[in-house]
């Protein structure tokens, strides 16, 4: 009674050491008296992992995680916020249009087949001061927000397709003066002119926030204030 027995060989002591050869319970992982390595009664070794395959497992747990959480975050962005209407998506189709007739492929193909528009503030967009009252974008998740503003005092679709431009340059990460700076350096190509747009507030509101944004592109004539694109 005194004495700590082992419970029957045949059922518990089923791994042996492969160093000591000592005889160990099935439970164990390593060897009692050695710390040796057990192989079990088939003599294979005990089922313990590789260090590789552990760090394999673990990163692909961590990398499930990572997608969940991008996924997540995406849906909330996309759920907190309106789509457009009809007519909304109407319009942004005719603007798209203009930006591919005009040699804009890359760009229209990106805000025709890659972009989600909202019409109004997801969460993360309502956070933070807005950029201006046409769009937003969330890169690189590829929604567009098109504000109110956007169907109502653009003149026409080419006006619209010059924000849809600067956005595009958003959906391909790039910054607000690349955005501001292409769209200038580009709107003869657009067919956005001065001659033709000089009294529209889109016009005005963007060429004053080129300004501001891109100064380097105002820099021109005697009085150096002049626009070096024209
Ligand atoms: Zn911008």
């Amino acid at each position: 009674m005194g004495l700590r027995t082992a419970l029957p060989p045949a059922v518990s002591m089923s791994k042996k050491c492969t160093n000591c050869r000592l005889v160990n319970r099935s439970s164990a992982v390593r060897c009692e008296r050695c710390d040796g390595e057990l192989i079990g009664p088939t003599g294979q070794k005990t089922s313990r992992r590789s260090t590789g395959q552990t760090v394999l497992l673990r990163a692909a747990i961590c990398a499930a995680v990572c997608v969940a959480v991008i996924l997540g975050f995406y849906f909330s962005l996309v759920i907190s916020a309106k789509p457009l209407d009809i007519e909304q998506k109407y319009t942004v189709r005719q603007a798209i249009r203009v930006l591919r007739d005009k040699g804009f492929q890359t760009e229209a193909m990106l805000l025709e087949n890659f972009t989600v528009y909202r019409s109004n503030d997801n969460w993360l967009n309502a956070s933070v001061p807005k950029e201006n009252a046409f769009a937003a974008t969330n890169f690189p998740f590829e929604i567009m927000t098109l504000y109110s503003d956007f169907f109502t005092y653009p003149e026409d679709d080419v006006e619209r397709a010059a924000i849809l431009l600067h956005e595009a340059k958003h959906l391909q990460g790039k910054d607000e003066p690349e955005a501001y700076e292409f769209v200038w350096k580009n709107r003869e190509t657009l067919g956005w002119t001065r001659e033709k747009y000089r009294a529209s507030p889109v016009w005005t509101n963007i060429r004053r926030q080129t300004r501001e944004v891109v100064p380097h592109l105002f820099v021109c004539g005697e009085d150096h204030l002049g626009d070096c694109t024209e």
